[in-house]
């Protein structure tokens, strides 16, 4: 297939692009940058595009009329980020995806969209005065794509921007589908992590997420925050495993992705941040340590603090992967502990290697 990329050098991006080329795919790939796909730069089916998809000169139209797939990753999703710049993460994600998805409309392409497990937002047994007889009960927190109801924090609580973009871009193109049989699968991440995940920090004011802080506080010997003491979960979901969900999706075999969406998240690796925080100082002291540098403290930080006003958060959600079970048989291999330790080993050997560049 021709496969049109958009955001294809992200951290998913970079991965998936990756995974078409080894399949045979042409993929023009466009992103504001090429670093993360480095490594396939010179493939014969790879065309890079270096682009900012919200320059009114580019040929948007075009390309998607060119492609017989059109996968769309292209976001703001760093919370660090909707607490910064609101309005810019609503133009990114639901304008400038609005203009994405229109275009595939109008010239009758599949579109894959990427879009949030943020988008359920809150659980119910958070609530204040949550009627709920057993809160610590998973099925609380166990999101599904077609029944589950959203619980978003107050318009001054600005995080739920992000949400919210995601959420109406959801439901635009679930319309498309209704009213002009438009061809869209979109996809719910649920917290993917591997190498690439972000850069880590360089300057007081990056906020990237929470595994590069942790990454960054091991490297260095400085604390670990834990945001509010750490008591929100997560599950994170390796990178492979993700990437060969997302494939099946691209091939859809016999339609089964057509109008619909597909939690792609690891049930089995629900941690929370401050358990995530203690497993790889673990790890760290266990294979990486540099002994040089002390092993950090962890600490709790308050959220307003640490992200400024407007800071809110998602307290626990766990994917329900009953679809890709069913449509995809798709099930994830990789457990938490392997995960965080492949994803902290890529870290420090790319330290490493910047050390031994910069000493060379
Ligand atoms: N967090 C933390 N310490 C950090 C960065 C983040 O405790 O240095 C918390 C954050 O408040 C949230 C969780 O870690 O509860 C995950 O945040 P992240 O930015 O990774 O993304 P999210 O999963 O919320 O999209």
């Amino acid at each position: 297939m021709k496969i049109l990329a958009l955001g294809a050098a992200g951290f998913i991006g970079s991965h998936l692009t990756h995974r078409l080329l080894k399949e045979g795919h042409i993929v023009t790939a466009v992103d504001l940058q090429s670093e993360k796909v480095a490594e396939d730069l010179d493939h014969a089916h790879l065309t890079f595009l270096r682009q900012d998809i919200r320059s009114p000169a580019w040929d948007l139209d075009g390309m998607v009329r060119d492609a017989d797939l059109v996968i769309d990753l292209i976001a703001y999703a760093n919370p660090g980020l909707y607490l910064r710049i609101p309005l810019e993460v609503f133009r990114l994600n639901f304008l400038e995806n609005l203009k994405i998805a229109e275009a595939c409309v109008r010239h009758g392409k599949r579109l894959i969209q990427f879009s949030t497990c943020e988008v359920y937002g809150r659980t119910a047994a958070s609530l204040k005065n949550a009627a709920v007889a057993d809160p610590e009960d998973p099925i609380h927190a166990t999101f599904s794509e077609d029944t589950s109801e959203y619980i978003l924090g107050p318009v001054a609580k600005h995080r739920w921007i992000y949400s919210c973009a995601k959420q109406l871009l959801e439901r635009v193109l679930h319309a498309y589908g209704l009213e002009q049989g438009f061809n869209y699968t979109i996809i719910r991440p649920f917290n993917f992590i591997g190498p690439k995940i972000d850069f880590l920090p360089q300057k007081d004011d990056d906020i990237p997420r929470v595994f590069s802080f942790f990454m960054d506080a091991l490297l260095n010997g400085t604390p670990m925050k834990l945001v509010n003491g750490g008591v929100n979960r997560r599950c994170y979901t390796y990178i492979d495993d993700a990437i060969e969900c997302t494939y099946r999706i691209v091939e859809n075999h016999g339609g089964v992705c057509d109008r619909q969406i597909v939690n792609i998240g690891s049930p089995y690796n629900e941690v929370s941040i401050r358990q995530m925080a203690e497993t790889m100082r673990e790890i760290y002291a266990a294979r990486f340590r540099d002994p040089a540098v002390p092993l950090p403290e962890i600490i709790s930080v308050p959220g307003e603090e640490f992200y400024g006003e407007g800071y809110d958060d998602s307290d626990r959600r766990i994917p329900d992967i009953t679809k890709a079970r069913t449509l995809l048989g798709w099930e994830p291999v990789w457990g938490i502990h392997d995960t965080l330790e492949t994803t902290m080993r890529y870290y420090v050997s790319e330290r490493r290697n910047a050390a031994t560049t910069c000493n060379g």
